[in-house]
């Protein structure tokens, strides 16, 4: 089995290797998971899920376990230095639309997302990888249990120590913040009500010098804190004595640390995740953007066309380093404690508008060209979404009346998707896998060029 042509090696079984691990299952690539820890992370830390990962959820079949599983944010209430609260809200609630069916975003602690990313995925645990080279012959790893394997491809979703990033010599340029901290803790309590996100500035009003977020679908509030020297107890005991702690779970210190790997492709060895690319959490961008770095990656794997694995580099980086920008920028208005720096209403930061066109020259705003997202649209029966679920390639014609090019993909006549899917007259959407359109056309040959292209032929 091992010998099999494109036999994938994904290292670390957090949230970007447990995606990239059931993409490559429904491609039919063969592969192995390992993970040196003994079990799944077991902290609430990434715990926004934005709009575009919801599809991307949506997509792989487990949207409805998210949406049961999680909820929605809620207001914050701010306990005054003096006495009263004040309401307020990260962003506005929105009503989901024909092309944007989940809107907001959707809290679920990150140890449920990564045990319901992993249900099924065979995540080899308590087994590391040591190191690994390449030559003609393929990856070659080494792993903390003696074993040697030999693998096609590799990928690196090991976190942001990433033993492959330092295997392969690969620069995290950036820095590290020392005197940036947060301190984090998974607690339960009672004597406070799981309605809002509570919050108690610090003695100037701005600065935030505690906070306790009840998530959705447990019974814990998360804990975040700057103060690193006082005891769950003694911040609950200075913030508000009628709380009882009765009991702390997890717990971690975050120090600012940005960074972005130089490069995320070297020869058959690929970087995903906190592995390429490490911000602050400020904006929940972390772990949505290694999802749909493994989103990316996981089809491309599956055509093995060295050609468009190139592209992965080539798309994901600068959304990184886009990503990195805007959440270090929310980051350092927390901390300049500027009003209303908790407000996450940047249409950037729900990864929705994102696209992967080379520049983005178009005249009339809303034109959808290639790179861009497919839009969701309602149809006649069901909705567009559903007829891109899945890990295929995808035709859909808009105002189509002569026959649909045979390409080898599912095709199908849209025309109630008119309004969303803009196009002026006939119009044909090859969409890739993962749900960005590879070519925009009304010449049917230009479907089957922009198909052998983007390897619609060998991704089943
Ligand atoms: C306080 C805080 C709040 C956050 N909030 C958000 C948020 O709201 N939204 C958001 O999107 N993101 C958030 N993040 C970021 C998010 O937690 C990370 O981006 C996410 O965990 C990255 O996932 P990953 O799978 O790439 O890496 P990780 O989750 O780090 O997983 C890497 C895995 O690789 C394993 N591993 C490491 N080395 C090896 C090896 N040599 N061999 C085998 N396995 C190995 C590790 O044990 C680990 O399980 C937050 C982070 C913090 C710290």
């Amino acid at each position: 089995m091992f010998n099999e042509s494109r036999f994938t090696v994904i290292v670390g079984a957090g949230p970007t290797g447990l995606t990239l691990a059931r993409q490559l299952q429904r491609h039919g690539v063969p592969f192995r998971i390992i993970e040196k820890a003994p079990a799944l992370f077991e902290g609430s830390r990434g715990k926004g899920l934005q709009p575009r990962t919801l599809e991307v959820l949506d997509d792989l079949g487990l949207i409805e376990d998210f949406l049961a599983a999680g909820g929605p944010y809620p207001p914050m209430l701010i306990h005054l230095p003096g006495g009263g609260t004040m309401e307020r809200r990260m962003d506005e609630i929105k009503e989901p639309s024909a092309s944007v069916p989940y809107p907001n975003m959707l809290m679920v602690p990150q140890w449920r997302t990564g045990e319901l990313l992993a249900r099924g995925v065979p995540v080899e645990f308590g087994v590391g990888l040591d190191t690994l080279i390449q030559d003609d012959d393929g990856v070659h790893l080494r792993l903390d249990n003696g074993e040697k394997i030999t693998a096609r491809y590799v990928v690196g979703a090991d976190g942001a120590r990433s033993t492959v990033r330092k295997a392969l010599g690969v620069p995290f340029d950036g820095e590290t913040q020392e005197d940036e901290q947060l301190f984090l803790a998974d607690v339960k309590l009672t004597g406070l009500d799981r309605e809002s996100w509570h919050v108690w500035p610090g003695p100037d009003g701005t600065s935030m010098r505690l906070a306790l977020c009840p998530l959705a679908g447990t019974d814990d509030f998360q804990l975040t804190s700057p103060d690193m020297d006082s005891s769950v107890e003694q911040l609950l005991a200075a913030a508000d004595p009628s709380v009882t702690v009765t009991h702390v779970g997890w717990t971690s210190r975050w120090r600012a640390n940005v960074r972005l790997a130089q490069r995320f492709r070297v020869g058959n060895v690929f970087l995903a995740g906190d592995a390429a690319h490490v911000h602050p959490p400020t904006g929940g961008q972390g772990l949505n953007t290694g999802i749909q770095d493994a989103y990316n990656l996981g089809w491309k794997l599956a055509t093995g066309d060295d050609a468009i694995l190139d592209s992965y580099e080539a798309e994901r980086l600068p959304v990184a380093a886009a990503v990195l920008g805007i959440s270090t920028r929310l980051y350092q208005r927390l901390a300049d404690r500027q009003q209303d720096a908790m407000r996450r209403d940047d249409p950037a930061l729900q990864q929705l508008a994102l696209s992967y066109s080379a520049a983005d020259d178009r005249v009339e705003k809303g034109v959808l060209r290639a790179g861009d997202r497919a839009p969701d649209a309602p149809l006649a029966e069901g909705r567009i979404f559903d007829l891109l679920r899945g890990p295929h390639f995808t035709l859909l014609a808009v105002d189509w009346d002569g026959d649909l090019p045979d390409v080898g993909v599912p095709a199908h006549r849209v025309d109630e998707a008119r309004d969303v899917y803009d196009g002026e007259g006939p119009r044909l959407y090859l969409i890739r896998p993962d749900n960005y359109i590879a070519c925009v056309t009304s010449e049917p040959a230009e479907v089957a060029t922009a198909a052998v292209r983007s390897g619609a032929s060998g991704v089943r």
